[in-house]
């Protein structure tokens, strides 16, 4: 389910221009055992492994150079098998309440968006997980040509690294490290000292979810191993109860992610009360149908405990009728559910329309009369969900244009 938020106006734009593709593999797409042996072959420590990697995620280091803890031959030699990082900023947007997108191009020349949200205190990372989707939703330009391909672990994990190092340091993240580290019983965290350690001016990411580009349990393993990495204390420190996995709904997948034993928090994209209607919205809803989500969605809540989450942006005039409001208000009632309301903005070339006041105000009576705990969902800017896979189409046309102009020009 794609809904990244970019907050309009957009102040900054820097821009990559189109790149070669990288020919170096970036070093958290090596697999542990082949880096090993790299390392061995060269009469390095296997704890060379944890040492590198340390580096990336916990450090912060953005060159094999930095890596201060390494011989310096060592680092040379890495830097001249590996990237640290496989992906390049093509397209860095800063809005004026702080948020960033990133449209990253991937080694193959591919891209993806990722998005940082900063809002109360959070830092939210809104990922990818396939390059395009194959769901078909009908707002949404991530799956306009269907999908390319599965990210890697690697690939999901580096716009998490990305987008942390974009969190500055700021008080309110503080407050939350104190907080922290009361409940543990660590010693407090003395301003001073943080303030005076550049690395220690940096934030870091509070909460991760997987709502961009591409159908997240479609590509569950790699996920679920990125996840794992972030989660670490030599990662990003990012529990699980901070993730939210969003899904159009497969249910197997659904399954699989409740026994993964973890305490990821799902979100299901209904954005319809009934089959008929969800067909329209989201076409590969003919093959599922909405039985089969609803029963993966309640066998998660009974193995894992966390309450589901239900996504429905709503669409002025196709489903924020009454008998819509009643439609969801019955099928979610008795179930352990809460319901995230996303009113659509207007977009150009799309022809869906922001829903009535009056009409929403129903939606949300109607649920919260079924005893159903709802919110609408705060929005921070006019191109949600329809945004989601555009600003990375138009990186990819005005490469094509700069590539075609720059063929011209060695004519
Ligand atoms: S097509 Fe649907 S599932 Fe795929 S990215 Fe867009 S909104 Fe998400």
């Amino acid at each position: 389910m794609a809904v990244m938020a970019a907050t309009l106006p957009l102040v900054t734009e820097t821009s990559g221009g189109l790149r070669p593709p990288l020919a170096k593999p970036g070093i958290l797409d090596v697999p542990t055992e082949t880096l090993r042996v790299w390392l061995a072959d060269r009469g390095q420590p296997p704890m060379r492994v944890n040492q590198i990697r340390r580096q990336v995620l916990a450090n912060r280091a953005t060159t094999f150079e930095e890596m201060s803890d390494l011989p310096k031959p060592l680092r040379a030699e890495l830097a001249e098998a590996f990237s640290v990082f496989s992906t390049r900023v093509e397209r860095h947007l800063i809005a004026s309440d702080d948020t960033h997108k990133l449209v990253l191009r991937l080694a193959d020349d591919r891209m993806i968006e990722s998005v940082l949200i900063q809002d109360e205190g959070r830092a939210t990372a809104c990922i990818s997980t396939q390059v395009g989707c194959g769901m078909g939703c009908v707002f949404c330009a991530s799956g306009l040509n269907g999908v390319v391909r599965n990210l890697t672990s690697g690939e999901i994990v580096e716009q998490l690294v990305r987008l942390r190092n974009l969190v500055e340091f700021r008080i309110a993240d503080f407050g939350l490290q104190i907080e922290s580290q009361k409940t543990t019983g660590a010693d407090s965290v003395n301003p001073q000292s943080a303030i005076r350690n550049p690395k220690s001016e940096m934030g870091r990411l509070t909460h991760i979810v997987v709502m961009g580009m591409g159908e997240p349990l479609a590509n569950l393993e790699n996920l679920l191993e990125a996840l794992a990495v972030v989660g670490d204390k030599n990662g990003l420190g990012i529990g699980a109860r901070h993730v939210t996995i969003s899904t159009v709904g497969l249910p197997a997948k659904i399954r699989k992610l409740a026994e993964s034993g973890k305490q990821y928090h799902l979100a299901v994209s209904l954005h319809a009360p009934n089959d008929e209607l969800r067909t329209r919205i989201v076409p590969t809803n003919e093959k599922t149908g909405l039985d089969a989500i609803l029963a993966a969605a309640d066998e998660f809540f009974e193995t894992t405990g966390r309450q589901v989450t239900y996504e429905y942006v709503v669409l002025g005039g196709l489903n924020d009728r009454p008998e819509h409001a009643r439609q969801l208000a019955g099928l979610l009632a008795g179930r352990k559910a809460h319901v995230n309301l996303i009113p659509w903005n207007d977009v150009e070339g799309l022809p869906y329309r922001r829903p009535q006041d009056a009409d929403l105000r129903n939606l949300i009576e109607t649920l919260r009369k079924a005893g159903i705990s709802v919110k609408v969902r705060k929005r921070k800017g006019s191109e949600i969900d329809a945004a989601c896979g555009q600003l990375r189409r138009r990186a990819e046309q005005s490469s094509v244009i700069s590539h075609q102009s720059s063929v011209i020009s060695h004519q």
